[in-house]
């Protein structure tokens, strides 16, 4: 009735790292979202190990180990051009902060590692020698009816970690599963432990949410249960207030790639009515994640950029969405405006095109894109170095930026022989 795994397929290194800790008389379990994804069918992303082992002797049944998490017990294994999370048996005692837990205790039990798991999919354990899973909470029923369900009381479970309750919304849209109705009952009695989660681990569980196929079924439940406007408060307004709008940032982002930036400027473009608002809401709320600088630079970006659909008949509308979203992102751009507006697709591939010919033809989205420098203005017009430089060189560009056909190096200089003498 069940999945099963097929020992045969998974690496020839997993094969040989439970041998070695069965030769060293001690057993090695794969866990955790390998053994998930595999019962589903899919590729494992990486195998995790769970271990009777002590952090001391996983390190020397090995040659090359790497202390990566040795206060809670994980060593990661280097083993035939691939790299293993070993960790010994946990139990957890008690959570004071929902935060992390107070103390580790090592226990020789694998179900009582799987008892303080999550979910009833994430605690299920493989054994590889034996071709036999350990399945003590029903996970493998629940992965078959596509249902998130937490290992034990979901209020008792989400008040020892309030990240938790993000991580469901963010299993229901990479697996496309269900909340168990208890499960999400346990939602909003949990946000206060959930508003101390840092920003760090929000992040991380945003962007596993926005490669799934469908980002907005994470979001949506965000918004239902109140974990968004826990994480910001305009966000959370957004959602609730502007119900029709927020569902159409949804839909769109669903319809983009799954690129981090570009899915969540759709989100966040439309949370106030002018787009620089929205912006600069949007860079808040990436510095409140420890989104990197990166981040902070292109969300906002592209949100400015995509705020407004270009006539095809008005260049200076599709020029300035391209000089606002720069070479990079230009695309990415015009790629939100067609998410929003799918019925618009043969219009905005011809704003694309009509963009293509312009840069083609020498528009510039930058001074830098200009066919002279500073220097030429010194050398060939016999300009002195100072602010004249500068404000010639805007004037060039606004004037090439109208008509790129102007962008040529002896244009340039007839007219900054021009412009020097007014
Ligand atoms: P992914 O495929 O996204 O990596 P995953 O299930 O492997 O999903 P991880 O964050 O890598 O998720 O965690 C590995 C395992 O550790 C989980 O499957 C779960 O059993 C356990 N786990 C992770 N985070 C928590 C948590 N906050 N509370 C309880 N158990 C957790
Ligand atoms: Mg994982």
């Amino acid at each position: 009735m069940h999945a099963t795994i097929q020992p045969e397929r998974l690496p020839r290194a997993v094969h040989e790292l439970v041998e070695i800790f069965a030769k060293n008389d001690r057993k090695a379990w794969l866990v955790g979202g390998c053994v998930r994804d595999l019962l589903l069918g899919k590729e494992a992303k990486d195998f995790d190990f769970a271990t009777n082992a002590r952090p001391e002797e996983t390190r020397s049944f090995f040659r090359r180990t790497i202390p990566t998490g040795i206060a809670h017990g994980t060593i990661t294994v280097l083993l035939r051009g691939m790299s293993f999370e070993v960790t010994t048996l946990r139990g957890e005692k008690s959570y004071s902060d929902g935060r992390r837990p107070d103390e580790i205790e090592f226990v020789d039990d694998i179900r009582e590692d799987l008892a303080r798991r999550d979910f009833t999919i994430n605690a299920i354990a493989y054994d590889l020698i034996k071709d036999e899973l350990i399945d003590p909470f029903g996970g493998q029923l629940d992965l078959a009816r596509g249902i998130i369900r937490t290992v034990g009381d979901p209020l008792e479970r989400f008040r020892e970690d309030g990240l938790r309750i993000l991580r469901g919304a963010r299993f229901a849209s990479t697996l496309e599963f269900r909340l168990a109705p208890e499960t999400e009952a346990a939602f909003e009695p949990s946000l206060d432990i959930f508003a101390k989660v840092s920003g760090e681990r929000i992040r991380d569980e945003w962007q596993k949410a926005l490669k799934a196929r469908r980002p907005s079924i994470a979001f949506e439940i965000m918004a239902r249960t109140g974990i968004l406007r826990t994480i910001d408060a305009e966000l959370g307004a957004y959602a609730a207030e502007r119900r029709a709008a927020f569902a159409e940032a949804l839909a769109a982002m669903d319809r983009l790639e799954p690129e981090f930036c570009i899915r969540l400027a759709a989100l966040l473009r439309g949370l106030h009515a002018d787009a620089g608002s929205s912006a600069k809401t949007a860079e808040a709320l990436l510095r409140k994640l420890r989104s990197s600088r990166d981040e902070m630079r292109r969300v906002p970006l592209l949100i400015r950029a995509a705020s407004t659909l270009p006539e095809l008949e008005r260049p200076e509308q599709w020029r300035r969405l391209a000089r606002l979203a720069g070479h990079d992102e230009w695309e990415n751009a015009l790629a939100i405006l067609r998410a929003f507006h799918p019925e618009k697709t043969k219009d905005i591939d011809a704003v694309r095109d009509k963009i293509r010919m312009d840069l083609d033809s020498g528009l510039p989205l930058t001074e830098k894109d200009l066919a002279i420098m500073g220097s030429d203005l010194i050398r060939e017009v016999g300009l002195k170095p100072g602010p004249s430089i500068g404000r010639i060189l805007r004037a060039l560009f606004d004037e090439a930026f109208a008509d790129p056909t102007l962008n040529e190096r002896s244009v340039l200089l007839e007219r900054a022989k021009a412009l020097s003498k007014e």
